[in-house]
């Protein structure tokens, strides 16, 4: 067996402890004689793998006892309905497009409501975050919405826009776990797993109590209503199992690890020797404003597309896999979530040198 260094964007790698782990459990879960993926989502077993996911989750963040922790299904994809449908009140959301995924959620508002488009990055192919200090917030605005980490431009936000006061509503998907937040400046905090957490199938929403309330939009199907998933333990209908049981045994992971604040300076001296090898390279470059830039999703390009194009071959032949840039950018991206090794990174760059000393002029 080899594994190899995979710079996915998503589903992305995953802790190697934690895969080895649940190969070792997959026959027979802690003596229950089967598979977490064939027992019941009512049984005794699994209602305390939820349970201990939620636990520990709660700790790593510091989530305070009056936001709930909900497990659910649709992807991230399904939250860009459920937000509208549940918080719109004046039908009024405010959102901030930085991307393809801020700018598909404020598409599937427009559905329900009045979505204002109240900055953008557009212009400048989503390179930069907008300056949020000032922002002409709707005054009706059930919401302000960000895409907080930009996973196909590689941008983040290293300071939260100034909402005026409306509640923050963020897309934490490739960004999940990679650094302490604070849970209280937020409405509803969610993200799709497949990115820095687990396993594709499981969306994790943090929502403020408050929030959740059955004045919904007329007509929002039970299943879409936060309500139903906090009044239920995220066991209204079956939950994706499987999957909170991957993500439990990373959040596990991650404590040992030392939790957020300890996961944020490994992945910082990750992303600082990429960006360092690309702030001097004359072949590579980096493609977004540096006070912008992610941590965990790097963008870059040669400025010749046959020339990056044999440069995701070479370093797939060498075992560094997925570094094609998402297909709306071109050129490459290495995605360096928390399971990345260092060495992989080290790896990577060591890899570029050497294509530049080739391939350079
Ligand atoms: C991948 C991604 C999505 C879409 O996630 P799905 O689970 O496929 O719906 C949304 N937002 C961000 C920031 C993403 O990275």
């Amino acid at each position: 067996m080899s594994r190899v260094y995979n710079f996915s964007a998503g589903p992305a790698v995953l802790p190697e402890a934690v895969l080895r782990e649940a190969a070792a459990e997959m026959l027979d879960y802690q003596g229950t004689g089967m598979s977490v993926m064939e027992m019941s989502h009512r049984s005794k077993a699994f209602q305390s793998i939820i349970d201990d996911a939620e636990k520990d989750l709660r700790e790593l963040m510091e989530i305070p006892d009056n936001y709930k922790v909900l497990f659910l299904q649709g992807g991230a994809s399904q939250q860009f309905a459920m937000i509208p449908m549940n918080l719109f009140k004046n039908k009024v959301g405010d959102y901030i497009i930085t991307g393809q995924w801020a700018k598909k959620a404020w598409q599937e508002a427009q559905k329900f409501g009045k979505a204002n488009a109240i900055a953008s990055s557009a212009d400048k192919t989503f390179s930069y975050i907008p300056d949020c200090s000032d922002l002409p917030i709707d005054e009706d605005a059930d919401y302000v919405y960000i895409c907080q980490n930009n996973t196909i431009y590689g941008t983040v936000y290293h300071e939260l826009p100034n909402t005026k006061g409306k509640i923050l509503v963020a897309d934490v998907s490739s960004c999940f776990l990679s650094e302490p937040i604070d849970v209280s400046k937020y409405g509803v905090v969610y993200g799709g797993v497949q990115k820095n957490v687990g396993p594709a199938g499981v969306v994790i929403v943090i929502i403020r109590e408050d929030l959740i309330t059955e004045d919904v939009l007329p007509g929002t199907p039970t299943m879409l209503r936060y309500k139903t998933h906090a009044d239920a333990g995220s066991l209204y209908n079956t939950p994706p199992c499987y999957g909170i049981y991957i993500c439990g045994k990373v959040f596990k992971w991650l404590k040992a690890k030392g939790g957020l604040t300890a996961m944020k300076a490994y992945n910082e001296k990750k992303a600082k020797l990429l960006y360092d090898f690309l702030d001097q390279s004359k072949l590579f470059k980096g493609t977004v404003e540096k006070k912008d830039r992610s941590l965990m999703n790097v963008p870059f390009v040669t400025g010749d597309e046959e020339l990056d194009a044999l440069f995701v071959k070479e370093a797939k032949a060498a075992g560094l896999e997925n570094l094609k840039g998402h297909r709306t950018v071109g050129g490459m991206r290495a995605s360096i979530y928390n399971a990345m090794p260092i060495e992989g990174v080290e790896k990577l760059v060591a890899f570029m040198k050497d294509f530049e000393e080739k391939h350079g002029k």
